[in-house]
């Protein structure tokens, strides 16, 4: 931290500044100018105590950190680019894995019929809600345990690993049980108990950035994924609120290679909750392939207009296998597969 002291300060002042600065754990170096004072505060301050507090002293100007306050996500804790393996797909790797499926699981025919449909156009991972966080009361609220078990019936009939959506801790261990990657919707970003509940099941986690949340916010949500010892993170950007409302979102492109410079955790895209209209969809996925998205997730429907949920963003089935086959100059342009 670097604390800048006000001109004028008396010898008196400065001193009680260093002295609080050694209380709080760091080393105070003084730099001295014509001016005035500036301090460096040497010390961890991601495992030290802020110094924030600083700035109500008389004679305190300022404080400013140096450091991020994430540790774990960081770039310069991994170098490389860690990867998840689920189910043998390894995510962050060279292929893009493509998570397709509806937004909420409906019936075992519409689940069925879309993973049959979804992994025959190369999607590795099937997605599907049981638990849905719906703005209404009103609203399908999902089927629940009943959900869980359709989607371990699909993965069982078509081999396409599952990922799902837990919305309480007391979910967590009946949610793992059946998923392969625990899924935390923008409305529970910073529920940072169920993050903590998530992460000590074990499996992946993949935390969608929440609506209004800030970059910095988001790996710090994910920094409390890694350090309840799970390392298998990864972040999905799902567009956030802003003035705009031709589309439900604003996707946030920009999040990949932010993500990929700050993180070495993978980043998902996902331009259904993004756009909020399926025509939109596939040129967002081709952006976000081009950009060195990880994976995408895709919500996939067999009659988008009968869904329970979020009918306006869905594909059909005819729709995602065009975009499968669009997707794949795409694919190998960005060097991956
Ligand atoms: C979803 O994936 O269907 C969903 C509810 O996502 P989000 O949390 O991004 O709104
Ligand atoms: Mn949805």
């Amino acid at each position: 931290m670097i604390i800048v002291l006000k001109p004028g300060i008396s010898r008196k002042e400065e001193a009680l500044v260093l002295k609080e600065i050694k209380k709080l754990g760091y080393r105070p170096h003084v730099m001295r100018g014509v001016e005035r004072t500036v301090v460096g505060a040497i010390g961890d301050e991601r495992t030290h105590n802020t110094l924030e507090a600083l700035t109500v002293m008389p004679g305190v100007e300022s404080v400013m950190p140096v450091q991020k306050r994430y540790k774990l996500v960081s770039r310069e804790a991994h170098k490389g680019n860690s990867t998840i393996d689920v189910r043998g797909n390894i995510i962050g790797g060279k292929k893009v894995q493509i998570m397709a499926g509806p937004c909420s699981v409906e019936s075992e025919k519409q689940l069925l019929t879309t993973a049959h449909a979804v992994k025959k156009a190369g999607a590795t991972i099937l997605r599907g809600g049981a638990f849905k966080p719906r703005t209404s009361p009103y609203e399908f609220q999902g089927l629940g345990e009943k959900g869980l078990k359709l989607l371990a019936k699909a993965r069982k009939e078509t081999g396409l690993a599952i990922i799902t959506e837990l919305l309480s801790e007391q979910q967590a261990e009946m949610v793992a049980e059946y998923a392969d990657i625990l899924q935390i919707g923008a409305r529970n970003a910073q529920n940072f108990q169920l993050l903590i509940a998530a992460a000590k099941t074990g499996k992946p986690v993949m935390l969608k950035r929440g609506l209004s949340m800030r970059i910095d916010e988001w790996l710090l949500a994910g920094e409390y994924v890694l350090a309840n010892e799970n390392a298998n993170l990864m972040f999905c950007e799902r567009g956030i609120r802003t003035f705009e409302t031709y589309t439900r979102n604003t996707l946030d492109l920009s999040t990949i290679p932010i993500i990929k410079k700050e993180s070495h955790c993978p980043i998902v895209i996902d331009p259904s909750q993004g756009a909020g209209r399926a025509d939109l969809v596939v040129a967002m996925c081709k952006g976000a392939v081009a950009m060195g998205a990880d994976a995408l997730i895709i919500e996939v429907h067999p009659n988008p207009a009968e869904a329970l949920s979020d009918a306006a963003q869905q594909l059909s089935l005819e729709g995602f296998a065009k975009l499968m086959e669009e997707l794949k100059p795409f694919i190998a342009a960005a060097g991956r597969e």
